[in-house]
């Protein structure tokens, strides 16, 4: 599912690669940008360095400060840059790492379900009947109970839903699949 990421090709963009695979998202630190899928390709453009970067969804607010992030980093290291947008394909969390979900499962996160297209064919037609029938149960990061409820639809970020853990009682942020 993961689009292709163009090899380094100039000792520009590498050195921009070096740099930018250890820059973190601004809201969750304990994840980088290249894990969560966000941050897509560095390249020599016409009128030099570009840094592709996907937003999570359309309008996350985030993307600002991930633009500067990224130009105050180039910056520091002598590289000039642009950052470019790209809207398509849109991001999915499937594009996420499952090292990311790791991270994010320490940090207190719940990460996104897998998509149907990553289930085998089998279990796509269960995987349905469940989505449609109740909601996801989505597992408590700090228990692992299965027993939780959700509590706000929109959480800390319009990315993640807000959840509490009906066994150990722990509220959590659930990073919503899509
Ligand atoms: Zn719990």
């Amino acid at each position: 599912m993961t689009p292709h990421i163009s090899p380094p090709r100039t000792a520009t963009v590498a050195h921009a690669w070096g740099l930018l695979e250890s820059l973190t998202d601004p809201e969750i630190p304990v994840v980088t940008l290249r894990e969560l899928g966000i941050l897509r390709d560095v390249r020599e453009g016409a009128a030099g360095l570009e840094v592709v970067i996907t937003p999570t969804y359309s309008g996350c607010p985030a993307m600002g400060q991930i633009e500067d992030d990224v130009k105050a980093l180039l910056q520091a290291n002598g590289l000039q840059g642009r950052v470019v947008t790209q809207l398509a394909p849109a991001w999915t969390t499937d594009w996420m790492t499952e090292v990311a979900k790791d991270k994010l499962r320490a940090y207190g996160i719940a990460p996104p379900h897998a998509c149907a297209s990553q289930a085998s064919g089998s279990a796509n037609v269960v995987q349905f009947a469940a989505r449609s029938a109740k909601p996801e149960v989505v597992h408590c990061p700090q228990c692992g109970s299965a027993n939780t409820t959700e509590t706000s639809h929109f959480g800390s970020t319009a990315c993640k839903a807000l959840y509490r853990c009906l066994a150990c009682m722990e509220p959590f942020d659930y990073f919503k699949p899509y």
